[in-house]
């Protein structure tokens, strides 16, 4: 979501004379657009603002300045220390008031000490941005959800993004229908909690994430969409069946677990146990058989045991996944688990990590591994890093290396799979590798 936050910001800050630079050195302003959901995303900022802070003495030395701006989550959350703390800091912006960029780009000018906003407004950002104007590929991002009420005892996501909120179906389907007439030919709907989606409709009913994918899925030439994150429990049976029903849905489905111990996914306020969680894989599989599932975990939790630990990995041998993102228990200020008594020691918590790793690995591999023979579209996004290589996506989401000319940028093209990694696959074009593969010019 900060990448498409950051996009967003360069879009407000255009008409005011600001592009895009290479290098920090070159910039009249540099905004780190920031993360807080563990601690080591918000010490990065820090360091960040450390290596920034000769480059603005420079300029300020040679009679010039150069502005520097803090967003996202971490802004929000220790926006006055901040501003004690780092006065290299011009400005500093939560993630829901980033629309008065320009005003505040304005006022940071004026001012001695840091401007800073970090309201919740009554009103809706979205309300203030102008519609995406441009995608830097084929395969972009759209936000349609922000915010959580799920309060997860670990999580600063309700804290930091503020409460949930759905857009209005009808501005989805403007900025969707903008960037596929861009070029862009693959959506990911953006949620921290996506499949909680229930904005309004024209008549002012709330839709679902599942009837907002079915209107977007007839805009022709969006050939793809996804969406990420979802909770388990708002994996409704109407999405469910999209899945198995939708061909512009793609078979790829990231849904967080955290932890396969039921005592911990109480503690958790997951508000699901681990075998909803296997149920639900269940129905998925059935509407969509060859989906490819992702995760999230959390090892060390406190109160973790052994046991609980055990039972994490039981889970995921029993589900297999494809792809997984697992961290170790961080605690967040503010959060009810940050201090629980029960905390984990660190050293436990890294032999859980790479005990986790392992295996999720080894599932990637084998995920992988079975793809080879298989022939797939696959959507080109960027030049690979061998001349006369390209880089695409297929249907699950991996990443596929091809000898191939640059025309087929921004095409979905037939891939024979051939070789695998844990993290990528080689393809071969398959026949004259020209074919301009569209679900919509198939169904048409
Ligand atoms: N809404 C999603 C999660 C969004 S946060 C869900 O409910 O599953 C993205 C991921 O960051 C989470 O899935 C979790 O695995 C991780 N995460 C969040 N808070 C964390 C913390 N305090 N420590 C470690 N990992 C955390
Ligand atoms: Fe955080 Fe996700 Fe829980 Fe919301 S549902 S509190 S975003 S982990």
């Amino acid at each position: 979501m900060n990448v498409y936050d950051s996009g967003r910001m360069a879009d407000l800050l255009a008409p005011l004379g600001y592009e895009e630079t290479g290098t920090p050195e070159m910039a009249d302003m540099v905004i780190l657009n920031t993360c807080h959901i563990r601690e080591k995303a918000a010490e990065k900022v820090y360091s960040e603002l450390g290596r920034l802070r000769p480059l603005k003495e420079e300029r300020r030395a040679a009679g010039g300045d150069m502005l520097i701006a803090v967003a996202g989550c971490v802004a929000q959350a220790e926006g006055e220390e901040m501003a004690r703390r780092a006065p290299v800091v011009d400005l500093i912006v939560g993630p829901q008031t980033y629309h008065r960029l320009p005003e505040l780009v304005a006022q940071a000018h004026r001012s001695t000490g840091a401007v800073l906003d970090t309201d919740f407004p009554a009103e809706s950002k979205f309300d203030h941005l102008p519609y995406t104007q441009r995608s830097e590929g084929p395969a972009a991002f759209l936000s349609v959800q922000e915010g959580c009420d799920k309060f997860c005892t670990f999580c600063v996501v309700p804290y930091t993004r503020g409460a949930e909120f759905s857009r209005p179906v009808g501005d989805v389907l403007i900025e969707a229908r903008r960037l596929v007439d861009g070029g862009v030919r693959e959506l990911t709907l953006l949620g921290q909690n996506v499949n909680a989606y229930h904005g309004p409709g024209p008549a002012g009913d709330a839709w679902t994430l599942a009837g907002l994918i079915r209107a977007l899925a007839e805009i022709p030439s969006l050939d793809r969409i996804r969406y990420t994150t979802s909770h388990p429990r708002d994996m409704s049976d109407d999405l469910i069946a999209a899945h198995g029903e939708v061909e512009q849905l793609m078979p790829y489905l990231h849904l967080p677990v955290q932890s396969g111990s039921d005592a911990i996914l109480k503690a958790m306020n997951r508000r699901h146990t681990a075998d909803d969680y296997l149920r639900k894989i269940e129905k998925i599989r059935a509407a969509r058989p060859d989906i490819a599932l992702s995760c999230d975990f959390i090892v060390g939790f406190p109160g973790e045991s052994d046991a609980d630990f055990a039972d994490t990995l039981k889970l995921i041998n029993t589900v297999n996944f494809a792809s997984a993102f697992s961290f170790k228990y961080s605690a967040r200020p503010g959060t009810p688990a940050s201090t629980a008594g029960s905390q984990v020691p660190e050293q436990v918590k890294s032999e859980r990590l790479s005990a986790l790793q392992q295996l999720l690995t080894a599932q990637q591999t084998a995920f992988n591994h079975a793809s080879i023979g298989r022939t797939a579209p696959v959507l080109f996004e960027k030049a690979g890093r061998q001349p006369g290589q390209l880089i695409g996506r297929s249907p699950w989401l991996q990443a596929v290396f091809v000898d191939a000319d640059d025309s087929l940028l921004g095409n979905i093209t037939e891939v024979t799979l051939v070789k695998a990694q844990t993290n990528s696959l080689a393809g071969e074009l398959t026949g004259d590798g020209k074919i301009r593969w569209s679900t919509v010019d198939k169904v048409a």
